[in-house]
């Protein structure tokens, strides 16, 4: 049997089931294969930046799986629905009898794999397709009533509690090479049309061997601190690992068995920085196993569907405001601007900045998600749409809606001396940390010169008109 290994979000050759079994079951070798998708990167907002990053991970995985006597195949698709007839070429081509791929649990994913798996069998060719996106199947964790979880602790609590019980996440051994290359690999185009990037690509080296490098350097320098460096964006506190999660150069199963194995010997618990980034690598799971339960999130929908009657509100100038990074509240617009320039934000600057936009302004969470999705290295459904449905309060386990997050208040807080926004709003460079993240409280004169505008909007009656909107919602009033 000759395998072809079709790659999506998982361009890693350690911890891949479905690479691992072709590997040892393939008797006339195996063919790797990644589809350069444009059309299914468009309709999904990939951003520049985040396919400038997967073309620098498939050219990782390239060298990778030759070293395994691996070829990796490039063929090009525009639109998804090409893709069955794409693969069955590149089959019929490289004589392949079979197709595994790691499972991608979003909802236009599985149907363009259901469309796959019918016509190459329809054809006489087999598929088969492994977990690997996930730490443990969707749908495997259920409440006592045999329900998915809607709420993250008890999901978190039941997962680590199966762990306790049947031993904590392993990962399958390295892929057996293979005697010798059945075809020439093909070159990896370095970008693509129409998904132009300014991210420097130093920021973001693609391929599994730099997420290991990034999590055995988190593990050994950073997670001790995890706990409280984490909400400081002021601060390196963090893993910076969520691209390589995103597009698979790394398996969630590596980050927790390895944070697992980060546990001192004869600890009576697992310290409290570990706990807590394990509890992070959790929330990812969580989304995705909602996302497999409730597939109306995919398409749009809030989970929490009283929340569809909310009165947003048209303001293209706010919304515009906001992307730009110049609302003239500097926690917000330090974020914005990072996204820009980064691709990247961190996560308590990306909750302030989507309370911002959701709440102050009374701005769709869809939109945000968008822009979110059209700039982020890291853009990955479940978690961003998880994250804005969070913010929003129109998701599973959200804050509650009148629990409003204070700009300022959470610049002080977690930017207590102004470094951040020093770095990302260098306008503001200047200014002292008291009065950084409320600049508009000094005199005029003594902003003479300064070009940075007044807030667009006044934070607490807008947190009122917020706490409205949603209460009237809720009592099946509203727009819609
Ligand atoms: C509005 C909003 C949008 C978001 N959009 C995305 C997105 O598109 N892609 C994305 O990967 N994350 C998203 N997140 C979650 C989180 O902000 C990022 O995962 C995190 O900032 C990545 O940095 P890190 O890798 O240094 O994380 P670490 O703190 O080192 O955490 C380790 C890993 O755990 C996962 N993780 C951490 N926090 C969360 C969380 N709150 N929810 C889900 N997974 C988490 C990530 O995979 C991360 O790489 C979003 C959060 C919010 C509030």
């Amino acid at each position: 049997m000759r395998v072809m290994v079709w790659f999506r979000t998982d361009l890693r050759t350690r911890d891949h089931a479905a690479l691992f079994e072709a590997a040892r079951v393939a008797t006339r070798g195996v063919v790797g294969v990644f589809v350069v998708s444009p059309g299914e990167w468009r309709a999904h907002e990939w951003a520049g930046a985040k396919v400038a990053f997967t073309l620098r991970g498939v050219a990782a995985l390239r060298s990778s799986l030759e070293k395994l006597n691996i070829p990796l195949r490039i063929v090009r698709s525009e639109t998804p629905g090409e893709i069955p007839d794409v693969l069955a070429g590149l089959a019929r081509e490289t004589a392949c009898d079979a197709l595994y791929a790691t499972i991608e649990h979003e909802v236009n994913e599985r149907r363009r794999d259901a469309m796959v798996k019918s016509s190459f069998e329809r054809a006489g060719v087999r598929t088969a397709w492994f977990e690997g996106q996930t730490l443990v199947t969707p749908g495997s964790v259920r409440t006592g009533a045999g329900t998915p979880y809607t709420v993250f602790t008890p999901f978190k609590r039941s997962l680590l509690a199966r762990w306790e019980a049947e031993g904590w996440p392993l990962m399958s051994g390295l892929p057996r090479q293979q005697e010798a290359m059945v075809c020439t690999p093909s070159p990896v185009p370095k970008v693509e049309e129409g998904f132009d990037s300014s991210v420097p690509a130093k920021l973001w080296p693609g391929g599994e061997d730099e997420a290991r490098r990034r999590l055995g350097a988190f593990l050994s320098d950073r997670v001790g601190n995890y706990d409280t460096a984490r909400d400081r964006p002021d601060v390196e506190g963090t893993s910076a690992l969520s691209p390589y999660l995103a597009l698979g150069m790394i398996s969630p199963r590596e980050c927790v068995a390895a944070a697992h194995r980060a546990v001192p010997r004869g600890s009576e618990s697992i310290p409290t920085g570990v706990a807590t980034w394990i509890s992070e690598v959790i929330w990812r799971e969580f989304y995705l196993h909602v996302l497999a339960a409730f597939p109306r999130v995919c398409m749009g929908r809030a989970f929490d569907v009283s929340t569809e009657r909310v009165a947003w509100r048209e303001d293209p100038a706010g919304l515009e405001a906001w992307q730009e990074g110049r609302t003239g509240v500097p926690i917000v617009d330090a974020g914005m601007r990072q996204l820009r320039a980064t691709g990247w934000m961190h996560n308590r600057v990306r909750m302030i900045t989507a309370s911002f936009l959701t709440k102050n302004l009374l701005i769709d969470w869809r939109r945000g998600e968008s822009w979110f999705m059209r700039n982020l290295v890291d853009g990955f459904f479940a978690s961003n749409n998880g994250g804005w449905q969070w913010c929003a309060s129109t998701g599973t386990d959200a804050a509650p809606y009148f629990r409003v997050f204070n700009p300022v208040n959470q610049g002080k807080r977690f930017d207590p001396d102004g470094t951040y926004v020093r770095r990302w709003v260098p306008e503001l460079a200047a200014f002292d940390a008291s009065v950084i993240h409320e600049p508009w409280t000094l005199l005029p004169l003594t902003r003479a010169g300064v070009e940075y505008p007044e807030p667009i909007v006044d934070l607490s009656t807008s947190r009122v008109r917020a706490i409205e909107a949603f209460r009237t919602a809720r009592e099946g009033g509203g727009s819609r």
